[in-house]
């Protein structure tokens, strides 16, 4: 998870400016954390804390003392177990040949290992992201340029890594060879930026170029533009989970629009599995327009029977016995008009744990539904993540500790029903067409990519 963004070459002072749209774009990829650091080619300036980027940079000042043409900024998902200050990116460190930060999307599947040979070595950690053991290997690299240094770093990780590193006047992109996270390069006028998702090109009206490549580092300084691969071709394994929940539907995410490989899955959903009922129903906003391709193919009103509150900040006091569904009722309500006496179909696109389906449920229930079945836009996750996605351990997951009709037991609803696997990898294809790869179902199928075995050991901080 979380977001990254990058500018080189904004006119002057503007670079932090333009990384701060560029993180409010992409606040969706994580909300734990955001900061932003620049350099005006001499001098290396950086500003993060915890919470949203609107909070991180509330006051004018902390974007204006942000100087140069050149910045990179982060946005962290927040991870389960205790936040911690010392994990918010970009890090920043000073090395025997200046300044380095570095912005990282993934998860490296190798963490362990690698930080306790470099712990042996005398290195000592500040974080417990594994974000620091690639800074570590750039420091320590006896190569001549940063390039070659980045380069020998990223050939000892394995795992998931959309990355922007920054020097006082360089700015170097890279992306894993199996492809896991997206990563985009844009331009607006003669700056170059990178981003997790398009969207945030879109804000500061940069024109989209193309994907950063699997395998591909761009180098982008005063003397141009360097893009070249730097490890051997292996399959590419695009997340799919990207496609399904994570990226927003106006991003183009591996070669195509969300939107469009989205209403795809909703499509199918409602050819393999439809229900009777009178109206569609979505979880808004991450099932909206799954949501619609099912009501429009299942031939079935849309309406909006559950209004979510997008003000809800991260912290809110624990509710009582006497309130126990106010978790849930914070973030949505119930449009009785729509729902009472219907037979309602609720498209979701995933089911996790299962607390907000089942919960909601009750709240369609209490609402005066007569009726309740349950659609899901993609298979039943069962297998954790090890590359990015916050997908726990198995025994957390519904889906790998029930069978499908114990959870419609357990979920207290008339119906479930999933998108098959082979549907949902035919709607995804689509995206294939022109970025030609693979997708990691690993969390629905168990099959994890050859190149990068998962390690339990190894979920550490995921970011
Ligand atoms: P559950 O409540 O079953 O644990 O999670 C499923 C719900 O959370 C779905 O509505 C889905 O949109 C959303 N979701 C799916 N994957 C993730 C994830 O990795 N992180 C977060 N925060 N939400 C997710
Ligand atoms: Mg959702």
């Amino acid at each position: 998870m979380c977001g990254i963004f990058g500018v080189f070459g904004s006119p002057k002072n503007e670079a932090a400016k333009w990384t701060y749209y560029g993180l409010y774009a992409q606040q969706h990829r994580g909300q734990e954390s955001a900061g932003i650091v620049s350099s005006d080619g001499e001098n290396v300036f950086s500003h993060f804390k915890m919470g949203l980027v609107s909070d991180v940079f509330k006051k004018p000042s902390s974007i204006e003392n942000l100087k140069g043409s050149l910045a990179i900024g982060h946005n962290r998902y927040s991870t389960t177990g205790t936040s911690n200050e010392f994990n918010i990116q970009p890090l920043l460190v000073k090395t025997r040949f200046g300044s380095l930060s570095i912005a990282h999307n993934g998860n490296l599947v190798n963490t362990i290992e690698l930080r306790q040979k470099l712990e042996e070595q005398g290195s000592i950690f500040r974080t417990s992201t594994d974000s620091e053991v690639i800074v570590h290997l750039i420091a320590k690299s006896q190569k001549a340029t940063l390039e070659e240094r980045v380069i020998e770093a990223l050939l000892q990780v394995k795992g998931a890594y959309s990355l922007l590193i920054m020097s006082e006047n360089q700015l170097i992109v890279a992306r894993d060879p199996n492809g896991f996270k997206p990563l985009s390069y844009g331009r607006k006028d003669k700056s170059i930026v990178f981003a997790s998702e398009s969207c945030a090109f879109d804000l500061i009206d940069a024109e989209f170029v193309r994907e950063v490549e699997p395998g591909e580092i761009i180098v982008v300084d005063v003397n141009g533009i360097k893009a070249r691969k730097f490890a051997d071709e292996v399959k590419k394994t695009f997340c799919i989970f990207e496609l399904i929940y994570f990226s927003r539907p106006d991003s183009r995410v591996f070669g195509e629009f969300v939107d469009k490989v989205r209403r795809k899955f909703g499509k199918f959903l409602a050819i393999e599995n439809n229900s009777v009922s009178d109206v569609v129903i979505s979880v808004p906003d991450s099932s909206n327009t799954a949501a619609l391709g099912y009501a429009s193919t299942a031939k079935i009103k849309f309406e909006i029977g559950l209004i979510r509150n997008h003000y809800i900040g991260r912290t809110f006091i624990h509710p009582d016995q006497n309130m126990r569904d106010l978790g849930v009722k914070l973030k949505f309500n119930t449009v009785g008009g729509v729902l009472k006496d219907r037979r309602v179909t609720i498209v979701d696109d995933s089911i996790v744990r299962g607390t907000t389906l089942k919960k909601l449920a009750k709240l369609l229930r209490n609402a005066g539904a007569r009726e309740v079945h349950v659609r899901i836009s993609s298979p039943p996750v069962r297998f954790p993540c090890f590359y990015g996605m916050d997908f726990p351990t198995s025994k957390e997951l519904v889906a790998n500790q029930m069978t499908i009709k114990e959870m419609t037991a357990w979920l207290d609803v008339d119906s479930l029903s999933y998108l098959s696997i082979e549907n949902t990898l035919e709607a995804a294809k689509i995206s294939l067409q022109n970025s030609n790869g693979e997708f990691c179902d690993a969390c629905f199928t168990g099959n994890y990519p050859e190149n990068v075995p998962p390690n339990e050991k190894n979920i550490f901080q995921k970011c």
